[in-house]
């Protein structure tokens, strides 16, 4: 149906002030993907909406697809809500116009140009942009107030995340219609700066980029790091799964795209293994093959989860009794109380060693714990495996002056107590019978071993140290306050938690200290620590002496 039989006038003026009652019409541009999934969710608000795409073929797709969404919602007659149309003239009766057709700046700059001739001086021009800049797009116009950043989320009739992007000429009149727009297709707007990567795609790229090196550097196979990151850290899919999901092609412009922006920033930089998984063609679950294999109708989740166990079983019944000599100190996040809480006795200095199952060190490292070490290394029966953090320290660099290294077991203290994986790294002699018993240890707490080999930051502190400090970055380059950016994660991506309030919880000092180790240990400004994360921690650091000092007063 074309616009002029369905009544549609030019030029609507009466639709002013972002209300989108009664001859509102919304304009579509591009029925692709995201186009077809933005007009879904207006006609589920009840607005009537005009497509448009210059390919028949994509419009006839668009219309099969949204016929199927909306039949199987009971709500099929809403298809005649939508006029189908290839000529951009239609979208002159639209209050509002999204922007979703190819990402090319060159293009969709030409299509701003011409909605601003076709549609009223009051029609606002959104963009569905994800890497490229609003500024830019709407650069050519002869009023770049009317435009911003619209960025829905795949699949957009679904996902409840818009992050809306104050281009740096939008004006207020326009960013608050989007936001109203926003919240009449149900969903909730976050205000983000025009900044590369806006914020989910920004904050999310350690997720991938840091995976991608643990995977290239061999510290885990993708399996393990989906695993740890899934089961230890909550997260809803793994990295290489995710990756897998959007393509590898996607994922990759992304990465490159803001690499190129930031003049070479390098937390964003590519990794070669993307760019041989596209000179390959294995670009994930669209071409059957990524990380992962699809070609025999598995999804990857049944791939990946090979072997695994639920770690659900909880603690092995009979333990209490039997003693774990615990070390206090900074990297106790838990992780006492989880031992304590499976029934084994904590103590400081046992008067003997029969019997024990474990020592566990949970401090920094320090002169003092290797001193302690090498005391025990006397004492102990040969095969108690000694657990020491390895989040501020390699293994190896924990163990200089230790004569006898098999008995030594690296883990991670940080996401052990939350999570149903426990990460271990194993010293080069490691002797079997240790080996057995660490994992026993760590089954009785209701864990899941995963070995990984000897690397600064393990798996789970590294990815989400780096996620914190990207969120930090972010709100420092003011691309949003704290609170929106974890709101937008959690939305925009299902992460477990914000990074931010993550942080917080982790304690800033902790999550500093597995950066600076990673910066040591790399030599890389990757790994550099942003200056906010550093004031949070030492204001985290002034809190406490504050509150010691109090409670040694009262
Ligand atoms: P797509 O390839 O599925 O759809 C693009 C559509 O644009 C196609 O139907 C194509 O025919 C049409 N098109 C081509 N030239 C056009 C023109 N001159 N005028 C109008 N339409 C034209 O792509 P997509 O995944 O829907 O992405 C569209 C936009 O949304 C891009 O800017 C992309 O960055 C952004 N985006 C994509 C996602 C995602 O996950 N796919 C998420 C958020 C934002």
């Amino acid at each position: 149906m074309m616009a002029e039989e369905q009544g549609l006038s030019k030029n609507r003026s009466e639709n002013t002030g972002g209300e989108f009652g009664a001859g509102f019409r919304l304009g579509v541009i591009g029925a692709g993907t995201m186009g077809s999934g933005i007009a879904l969710a207006a006609l589920f608000a009840g607005l009537e909406v005009v497509l448009q795409d210059p390919y028949p073929d994509a419009l006839e797709k668009a219309r099969d697809y949204m016929v199927k969404f909306l039949d199987r919602k009971g709500l099929g007659d809403h298809i005649e809500q939508v006029m189908m149309t290839n000529s951009l003239e239609d979208m002159g009766g639209c209050r509002v116009v999204i922007e979703a057709a190819l990402e090319d700046l060159d293009l969709k700059q030409e299509i701003f140009r011409k909605l601003e001739a076709i549609c009223g001086p009051e029609t606002v021009l959104a963009t569905n942009t994800s890497t490229l800049s609003v500024t830019a797009i709407a650069a050519g116009m002869q009023d770049p107030g009317r435009a911003a950043g619209m960025h829905f989320f795949n699949p957009a009739s679904v996902m409840p995340l818009v992050e809306v992007v104050r281009g740096a000429e939008s004006s207020d009149a326009t960013v608050e219609t989007v936001v109203a727009l926003a919240e009449k297709l149900g969903k909730t707007p976050v205000r983000a700066a025009d900044t590369p990567g806006f914020i989910v795609n920004r904050v999310a790229r350690p997720f991938y980029g840091e995976s991608l090196r643990l995977l290239g550097e061999g510290v885990a196979s993708f399996k393990d790091i989906d695993r740890s990151l899934r089961d230890g850290a909550g997260f809803r899919m793994g990295p290489f799964e995710l990756m897998d999901l959007i393509g590898i092609d996607i994922n990759t412009e992304a990465m490159r795209s803001m690499y190129m922006q930031t003049y070479g920033e390098p937390r964003y930089r590519p990794h070669p293994l993307q760019i041989q998984k596209l000179a390959a063609g294995t670009l994930g679950r669209k071409t059957g093959r990524g990380f992962y294999d699809y070609s025999a109708g598995g999804s990857s989740k049944a791939a990946g989860t090979e072997g695994e166990h639920t770690a659900e079983q909880g603690p092995a019944a009979g333990v209490p009794g039997r003693a774990v000599l615990v070390y206090d100190g900074f990297w106790n996040h838990g992780t006492g109380d989880l031992i304590a809480g499976a029934g084994y006795r904590l103590e400081a200095y046992p008067e003997t060693f029969d019997g024990l199952a474990a020592v566990v060190f949970l401090d920094a490292f320090s002169g003092r714990t290797a001193a302690d070490l090498e005391r025990l290394g006397d004492a102990l029966p040969a095969d108690v495996p000694v657990f020491i953090q390895c989040l501020d320290t390699t293994l190896e660099g924990a163990l200089p002056s230790v004569p006898n290294t098999n008995r030594y077991v690296g883990f991670d203290p940080l996401f052990l107590p939350a999570g149903a994986v426990a990460t271990l790294v194993a010293g080069p002699d490691l002797s079997p019978s240790v080996r057995e018993r660490a994992q026993d240890f760590v089954r009785d707490l209701g864990r899941e071993p995963v070995w990984i080999d000897d690397a600064p930051g393990l798996v789970i502190p590294r990815v989400v140290g780096m996620l914190v400090n990207e969120a930090a970055f972010a709100v420092q380059e003011g691309v949003a306050d704290p609170e929106t950016i974890d709101l937008a994660m959690k939305l925009g991506l299902n992460y477990p938690h914000g990074p931010l309030e993550w942080g917080l919880a982790l304690g800033w000092r902790r999550v500093l200290a597995v950066l600076e180790h990673l910066q040591s240990e790399y030599g890389e400004d990757r790994y550099r620590p942003c200056r906010l994360l550093r004031r949070w921690a030492r204001a985290e650091a002034r809190a406490e002496r504050i509150a010691a000092l109090n409670r040694a007063g009262g």
